[in-house]
């Protein structure tokens, strides 16, 4: 009598990384399987005959079925590492996207007071405010998001990072308490709803709310722009990311609103998709 033969880590990897079509198969699998068993990644290479139990297999089975039909890596492990913070993730936020760090640094390079008051429009899982939080103790940051279950995220995250950002639930600036800020910063949608893009990798998953802005992707950066100088301090920033063929067009808004100092920034790929006034 032959006993089934156990599976390795090795197998398993190679299994699924044959059967997962993204731009990273194999580190798709390995975050899977990490997750599944609590092995750190490293481990894989270090010991790649390593046995794994039956009930993993199972479980990292279920996982890969649902990667193969390109539910993203983040909505399966329930977080994802934004500015070196693990923030939980559900299906009614996007998932922060390392671009969007560029929005960080480029904010924290800002000439701000110690107790600068900040503002994240859009926020969703409460990336763009918790790294800033993260990084200045004394910036009062208050984060706003129109989607309950945003909202709510946001502040878990917040609660569990033990970071101080107030979560408020407000389609931009609708409901909003009057304040003056230093900053304000948002990655809102800007993907104009008949964008081929929409239809292609996790964006498919993710909520339409936070990627889509209209015909021209700008219907909401129009807004953001038009109604945030009433929301600054004299002197005050408007931060905000875009796609990188609007960076024209949306530092003519900004002008056209009376911003200064309008600039376009680049991300990690030196695309323009951030602009600054
Ligand atoms: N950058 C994201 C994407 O193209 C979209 C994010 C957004 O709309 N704010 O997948």
């Amino acid at each position: 009598m032959t006993s089934k033969p156990s599976l390795t880590c090795e197998t398993l990897l190679k299994q699924a990384a044959g059967r997962i079509d993204s731009d990273s198969p194999r580190l798709d699998a390995e975050l899977l399987l990490s997750h599944v068993t609590g092995l750190g990644r490293t481990s894989f290479r270090a010991w790649p005959e390593r046995e794994v139990t039956e009930s993993q297999v199972g479980a990292f089975e279920a996982l890969v079925a649902e990667r193969v039909t390109g539910k993203p890596v983040a909505y399966l492990l329930g977080h994802q590492e934004f500015w070196s913070l693990p923030l939980k993730v559900s299906a009614s936020t996007l998932i922060p996207r390392p671009d969007t760090e560029c929005l960080v640094e480029a904010a924290l390079g800002l000439p701000l007071p110690e107790q600068a008051r900040v503002l994240d429009l859009g926020t969703g899982t409460g990336a763009i405010a918790l790294a800033l939080a993260s990084e200045h103790s004394g910036w009062r940051i208050t984060a706003c998001d129109d989607v309950e279950e945003a909202v709510e995220l946001a502040r878990e995250n917040a609660r569990v990072l033990g970071l101080p950002v107030s979560v408020v639930k407000s389609s931009w600036f609708s409901r909003l308490e009057p304040a003056r800020f230093d900053l304000i910063v948002s990655n809102p949608p800007y993907i104009p709803d008949n964008d081929r893009h929409l239809g292609e990798g996790d964006v498919r998953f993710e909520p339409a709310s936070a990627l889509v802005s209209g015909s021209d992707g700008l219907e909401d950066l129009r807004l953001i722009v038009t109604q945030s100088p009433d929301w600054l301090i004299e002197g005050g920033w408007l931060l905000v990311e875009h796609g990188f063929d609007q960076a024209e067009a949306v530092a003519g808004l900004f002008r056209e609103r009376g911003f200064a100092k309008v600039q376009n920034l680049q991300d990690y790929g030196r695309r323009d998709r951030m602009t600054l006034g």
